[in-house]
Formats: structure tokens, sequence, C-alpha cells
């Protein structure tokens, strides 16, 4: 039922006080957006005005949009990991931010194979938690009733290492399900979840996912939304169910959890919530038995009216596949956030995926915008002063890279992402999630470029030179199909001797080789997470790149021009390179990782 019309919201009639404070929240930051910006630069700069940093480019304690601009100059991680490095060694001196740092939240974009390390303030967490609070009170106007039953969200807490100063180093969702915010989060009936905390907070992923999901079941019928972070999560947990039916039907049928649940603080929650119930135990073995998992969200999870995982950018490749195991239920992108900082949300979240729109809240930091016209001649040194534009100055339709300013210390800091405006809420743009600079391929959090790809090729093949072979040309595709996804790289091999191919042993090395030459969060992926599934290496027939070439040409590429695709998705060239598959291979074992070592 709408509150009290004085509380209303020309974003719609609120479902209850709470939410009209959120949405008249939302409503007074998106139309003073100019202000607020003006407002928290001049809170940026006043406060850290002593700054090692600030100081450097002589800012002398002024707080005004025109000096910081003509003074500041744009950077990227790399320009700042000497700053980064003395923090992480334990220098507490106040060199980017005047509060201590509080912590270093691990960022999936990585800088020379490792993640890039984000300092942080302990104030931070309430900024977060403050857009968290938006969320609900904005799906709500959309869909009624969600107070009415439970969210079954697959939440995960990932490991953590310290640096050598002492700070801890993890990831800002980890930080987040540790921290007393959600820990102790005060009863909201429009945000219960099934998992118990315990579940979510369990390290290991096997045991956390296997009491999500078995608590996930008890509760069918309560659950109205289903989600995960993003659309890979929840396609794990899909997989999960197909390969450990057998076993929660066996827990719930008897009332008594797996002994490979050996985590005492999920057993001990366990043992007071699970029974016996051979009726639904009978339910998830005849539905998962099936062999035609079409729709099975929607068999197993009836009252869902939604889905609740991020959909654009990189994870816009699971929606098929999203859609064939609901049956096509909404999809709900709620929010845009990442370890620097969270951006904004999404103020009409049952539209289509296509068309989402992330509202960036002008509260959360400065923001400028670097037009992407002349981001690449604009270049990256912190001598460059480039013409950014103010939040409330972006046009429609233009696409930008956003550059952020942040209360923890980031000073017009370059996010990697390209959005693009698509409207306004009052004078609060709207963007869409254009795509992320420099990422080649990508199956969960994981972010590969080009030169990374093109160095683990590179390197790998070397393992074939002592059987007369090399890759002459490759290109790569991420495979989505299979669940996890997994990296597929295609080669052309030239043979010495045309009649001798290397054997199938020196390839599968050459899968693992390429694995171990990728990124941290690729082999955290693929061993503690095990969000990704072995690279697989299809090697084509000699002259099929030269057809891959006559292709693009006879559609209009110009034979000057053609560059090798280094990554490709368009269905007739995937069945081009498929049709002439020679072999395929995959990695044999899981490449080496270990939570990160911090110098
Ligand atoms: P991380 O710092 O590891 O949390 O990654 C943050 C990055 O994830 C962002 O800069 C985006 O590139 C991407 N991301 C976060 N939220 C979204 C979203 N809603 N849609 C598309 N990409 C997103």
């Amino acid at each position: 039922m709408a509150v009290d019309s004085v509380l209303s919201s020309p974003l719609g009639p609120p479902a209850c006080e709470k939410d009209a404070k959120a949405l008249q929240f939302i409503e007074e930051m998106t139309r003073n957006a100019d202000s607020v910006q003006q407002r928290v630069l001049g809170e940026i700069l006043a406060r850290n005005a002593e700054t090692e940093y600030l100081r450097r480019f002589k800012l002398d304690g002024a707080t005004d949009k025109e000096t910081f601009k003509s003074k500041i100059p744009m950077v990227t991680y790399e320009d700042l990991q000497p700053e980064i490095q003395r923090i992480a060694n334990g220098d507490r001196s106040a060199i980017l931010s005047a509060h201590p740092v509080s912590e270093f939240l691990t960022s999936s974009g990585t800088s020379a194979g490792e993640r890039k390390l984000m300092p942080t303030i302990q104030e931070e967490l309430d900024r977060r938690q403050l857009l968290y609070s938006l969320l609900m009170p904005v799906m709500n106007l959309f869909v009624p009733g969600l107070n009415e039953g439970k969210g079954l969200y697959f939440l995960f807490v990932k490991s953590e290492t310290k640096t050598p100063g002492g700070l801890l180093a993890r990831p800002v969702l980890t930080s987040y399900y540790k921290s007393d915010h959600f820990k102790t989060r005060k009863y909201d009936p429009y945000m219960v979840y099934t998992s118990p905390n315990e579940a979510i907070l369990c390290p290991d992923s096997y045991q956390s996912m296997y009491t999500q999901m078995l608590c996930g079941l008890y509760e069918r019928n309560q659950v109205l939304r289903l989600g995960a972070v993003f659309a890979s999560g929840l396609l794990r947990a899909i997989r999960f169910l197909q390969l450990h039916w057998q076993q929660l039907a066996h827990d719930i049928r008897t009332g008594s959890l797996s002994p490979k649940i050996t985590d005492p603080a999920i057993r001990n929650c366990m043992a007071r919530m699970m029974s016996s119930d051979p009726e639904l135990a009978e339910f998830v073995a005849s539905e998962c038995s099936k062999e035609n998992w079409e729709g099975i969200i929607s068999r197993i999870w009836p009252n869902t009216k939604y889905l609740d995982v991020i959909v654009t950018g990189a994870m816009a490749q699971y929606i098929p596949t999203l859609d064939y195991y609901s049956g096509g239920l909404p999809l709900a992108c709620t929010m845009y956030a990442s370890s620097e900082c969270y951006f904004g949300l999404n103020l009409n979240p049952m539209c289509q995926p296509a068309e989402v729109s992330y509202t960036i809240m002008p509260n959360m930091a400065y923001f400028e915008f670097l037009p992407l016209d002349s981001s690449s001649s604009s270049g990256s040194t912190r001598d460059s002063l480039p013409k950014l534009v103010d939040l409330v100055d972006v046009e429609m339709g233009k696409e930008y890279e956003l550059v952020i300013t942040t209360y923890a210390g980031l000073y017009r800091y370059r996010v990697g992402d390209i959005l693009r405006v698509t409207g306004f809420h009052n004078s609060a743009p709207q963007f869409h999630f254009v795509r992320r600079k420099n990422v080649l391929l990508s199956i969960d959090s994981d972010k590969t470029d080009e030169a990374e790809l093109q160095r683990a090729v590179e390197d790998a093949s070397d393992l074939l030179r002592e059987y007369g072979a090399s890759v002459v040309e490759y290109t790569s595709y991420a495979d989505t199909k299979t669940i996890p996804g997994h990296y597929v790289i295609y080669w052309e091999l030239m043979l010495k001797d045309p009649h001798n191919s290397p054997p199938d042993e020196a390839l599968d090395r050459c899968c693992l080789a390429m694995e171990e030459l990728l990124n941290s969060v690729y082999r955290q992926g693929r061993v503690a997470d095990n969000s990704i599934g072995p690279l697989e290496i299809r090697v084509v027939k000699s002259g099929t790149f030269e057809e891959l070439m006559d292709y693009a040409i006879s559609r209009g590429a110009s034979i000057n021009q053609y560059k090798v695709p280094r990554c490709v998705s368009f269905t007739p060239i995937m069945e081009l390179l498929d049709s002439r598959a020679v072999s395929t291979h995959f990695s044999p074992a899981l490449p080496h990782w270990t939570p990160e070592r911090r110098r």
C-alpha cells in the first residue's frame, strides 16, 4: 500500500515510509546534481588539503573546481603505484588521504598481472551502505509485495591477504559482507534473505554454495527473487545444483547435513533450521533428474518475480542462458559500482537489459568525463590536463570515459569504463555501460586484455618449437555455453613437416602454459572460485585465417586495413572457425594460484 501522498515521490508512490525518504533523497541529489558535486569536491579537497599528493600539485588549500581542474592531472592506476606501494608497505603518513587508509580493496582490474590495490577509508562503508539502501525503495516501485517473501542471493566472500605494512587486502564485497553494516543489519521485511550469514561468510566456496542452495531449496516457496552479483555467479549456482542435487535431496530427506560441510558455524546454524522433509526431497529429485532443465528456476522457485543480476557489460553474454534456465523471467540490473567507488543505480530496474541505464549519484564522489574521441590522444601521464566534462554537462548520446575523485584519495582517476549518455533524471545524467576499455575476454570477474593474450600465446607456443611447429595466427572466444564458461583460443599452426603435427599432449600443455601466463584474477577463478573452466585450444586447418580475412572483406572490410580480430563472437565466424577445427585440447590441470603475496 502506498504511503501518505505528502511523502510521494516523482518516481512513483513509495511502498513505505522508509522508502519515501530514500526516494526523496534520490530526488534531492539528482535535482541538485551540480551543487552536490561542487560540495563533494570542496569537501574532498578541504579535508585532504594537507596530503602529500595535493601539496605536490600546489593546490595551496584551494577547494574550487577551477583551481582543481587547472592543477590536478588525470591519472591511471600505474601513475599512482608508487604512492600505493608506500601505503601498502606501512607508510601511515597522509599520502593520498588525510583519513587513515583502513584497508585495500582488491579490484578485478589488474596491473602487471596482479589485482589493483585500491586504498579505502572507513567512512566509505557508509557511502556504499547508503547506495545499497536506495535499491529496494526503487525496486518496490516496480514489484509490489517483496516484503511477503525472501530473496535467494548467492553471495560469497573471497580470500584476503595482508600487505607488508599489515593492511588487509580483499575484494570490496568481502569487506562489505564482513562489516557490521551487513552482519548486524536491522531486520527489514523487504530484504530478508534465505542465505544465513554463516553460509555467506564461509570462505570455502563449496560449503558456502552448498548451504546457500540447501536453504534456498527448503524455502523454495518463499523465494520471490533470485540473484547473485553477476550473471555468471547465478549460472554457477544452477550448475552446482545440477552436480549436487542428489546430495542436497538426501540431506532434505534425512534432515541431516552432508558430512562434507565441516564449517562449525554453518553446522551449528543448519542444525537449528534443518528438518526432514521427504516430500520436498522427492520434488527436488524429480525436477532435477529430468533431462530438460529449461525453466528450472521457475519450476523450483515458482514465485520468483525476477532475477537480480548484472547482465550489462561483459555479462550480457549470459542473457540467453539465463533466459533458458528461468523461462524468460525479467532480469534486473540494479547498480553500477567498483572497488574505487560505488557509482549509481538503475531507476528503472525492470527494463530490458539492453535498455539499462545507471543514474550516477552525485553524492558518491566527484565525477568527470573524458569525451571518448579525446581519450586516445590525451595520454595517461601526470602531465596531461585534458578537457574533462562535469557530470551535469555531459551530452546526450555521447560516449565518455569515467574519471573520479574520491573521498578516499583518488584524484582524477581513470576508471577505465566507457559510458554513453542515454538521458537525465532531473539534472543527473543516466548512462548506458558501453564497455570496459581494453578487455578482450571475460568469463566472470576476470578481464584479459589483448596484450596479455598475445604474451600468453607467444610464450605458450614456444613449447611447440621442439616439434617444428609455431603459431601463425590466433584468435579467441569466451565460450559461455559451458558452465562455468571458458576461454577458447583458435590456433593455426605452421608445421615444418606437414605430416608431423605436435602430439596432443604437447598441445594440452600449451593450454596450461597459457593459463599460467594469464592474470591472477583469471587463475583465482580457475582455482579457488571454480568460476572459469579449463582453457581450450582449437587447432584449425592451415589457411583458415585467410578464409576469415576473405569473409571479412566480402562483408566490406578494407583489405589494406584488415587486422585479424583477436577475439570473435559473431556466429558465422565462429561457424567458419569450428568447421575448420582439426583438434581440440584442454588444460589438463589447474594453474598455479595462491592468495597474492604483496611485495
Ligand atoms: P571491481 O573494481 O573489481 O569491483 O570491478 C568494477 C568494474 O566492474 C566496473 O568498473 C565495471 O567495469 C564493472 N561493472 C560494475 N558494475 C557494472 C554494471 N552494473 N554493469 C557493467 N559493468 C559493471
